[in-house]
């Protein structure tokens, strides 16, 4: 059964064709974070695909996860580009590294998750938060409900983790 969904104005829809991402926003819809684990060679992977990215398996089992890791990358958004988006800035977009299979298969590769940086309740973070986050951060993540079998992973800090004393950021004001 396809999923659609209104998130600030857009309407948001995975088709019943997708069983993948069907199957993964399902889960986010009850605010758990899974991923395809391969039967074969056990790698995880991400985004959701229907074949193992490492060995070509399409066979895999979702295997719960847990949503913690490092801010990798990030983008600071001033300048919205959708209209929903413009009372939001400025906001930010994260590539957060997951601590899980950190460093497989090689030490360049692991599991990154972009999503926008939050609250602990799923909206936005407001700009003093904004400038607290950088490369380094330490996140866990949450879920933006958007309708009854869809939810959003979002990155909010993780206030049970040590912060990286200053995670580094571009030059500021
Ligand atoms: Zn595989």
């Amino acid at each position: 059964m396809s999923v659609k969904g209104d998130y600030m104005g857009m309407a948001l829809s995975i088709d019943d064709l997708d069983g993948e991402n069907i199957n993964y926003f399902k889960h986010c819809a009850d605010h758990k974070f899974h991923l395809q684990k391969c039967d074969d060679c056990s790698m995880l992977r991400y985004p959701p695909t229907t074949a193992c990215p490492f060995c070509s398996s399409a066979n895999a089992t979702w295997t719960a996860v847990e949503g913690k890791g490092a801010v990798y990358s990030y983008l600071e958004v001033h300048h919205a580009i959708q209209p929903a988006f413009k009372a939001k800035t400025p906001y930010m977009v994260l590539l957060v590294e997951l601590d899980t299979q950190q460093g497989k298969p090689t030490s360049d590769d692991a599991l990154r998750v972009a999503a926008n940086l939050t609250l602990p309740n799923g909206e936005f973070a407001p700009a003093d938060v904004v400038k607290q986050v950088g490369i380094g951060s330490r996140m866990r993540m949450v879920f933006s409900d958007v309708s009854d079998g869809l939810a959003l992973p979002q990155w909010t800090i993780d206030e049970t983790a040590t912060q990286p004393a200053k995670p580094w950021r571009y030059p500021q004001e």
